[in-house]
């Protein structure tokens, strides 16, 4: 069956040729869960030195502490091992450094008609957005105070992550 896909369904074949995932039991390994953006520069696992069954990731546009990013560390706190929560939004991301408008007009123009209706979550203030994330998680009843949480901004130009909360 032919599809718009055969390139990277070629290189799952590849990738399952090679398998050495099998048998893990989802937990995260390293207790460590990731809250981050969907940006293609950022490397979860790799920018704090974990590999794949290591940890939990939940990524969206800006990297917050949505009520299904909270429904996702409840989760891993519980019944995946975590027991460090990172939040990492980054430099140079789009859903901070715009306002809704420009993004708006932006994907009109490329959708052709309105948009004002789809809801895009920008960031006013990127630093006081980590802090508010940051609190959500500590705050949630369901996180126990064992649970250590970081608020971090990752640097897209020098890889480094930096302690914010
Ligand atoms: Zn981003």
């Amino acid at each position: 069956m032919p599809s718009d896909f055969d390139d990277l369904i070629a290189a799952n074949r590849d990738f399952a040729a090679h398998f050495e995932l099998a048998g893990f039991d989802g937990v995260a390994r390293a207790g460590v869960a990731i809250v981050t953006c969907m940006d293609s520069r950022i490397d979860p696992l790799g920018m704090v030195g974990l590999k794949p069954g290591d940890a939990k990731i939940f990524r969206n546009p800006g990297g917050r502490v949505t009520d299904q990013a909270l429904e996702a560390l409840v989760l891993g706190v519980h019944l995946l091992n975590v027991d460090r929560v990172l939040v990492i939004p980054h430099t140079r991301c789009a859903m901070a450094s715009s306002t809704l408008e420009q993004v708006r007009e932006k994907v009109a123009a490329s959708a052709g008609q309105d948009v004002s209706w789809q809801t895009f979550s920008m960031v006013a203030d990127q630093r006081a957005a980590l802090a508010d994330d940051v609190h959500k998680v500590v705050s949630h009843p369901l996180i126990p105070d064992s649970v250590k949480v970081g608020g971090f901004i990752y640097d897209v130009d020098t890889g480094l992550l930096n302690p914010v909360v």
